[in-house]
């Protein structure tokens, strides 16, 4: 047996609860880091006020052309 003298001791034990501390906190920030959902993107809404037609745009634009019939209109809500 090796002969360990009591500070060596002392740091021995420091040492390896400190690292069993760093691995658990990297454990569990990897794992809430998995947890967290994906930010969806925003996605705003807009009604077509010629055809009706209800369509998103991911764009944060004040206007945006309506799919089918390309008239230009307002925003009516966003996400
Ligand atoms: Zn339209």
């Amino acid at each position: 047996m090796i002969p360990i003298s009591l500070p060596v001791w002392f740091l021995l034990v420091l040492l390896v609860h400190l690292a069993g501390i760093f691995v658990l906190s990297i454990y569990y920030a990897v794992r809430r880091f998995r947890r967290l959902p994906h930010r969806r993107e925003a996605s705003f809404v807009f009604r077509c006020s010629s055809c009706g037609h209800v369509y998103f745009d991911r764009r944060n634009v004040p206007m945006a052309e309506c799919e089918k019939c390309g008239a230009m209109n307002e925003n009516i809500k966003s996400f």
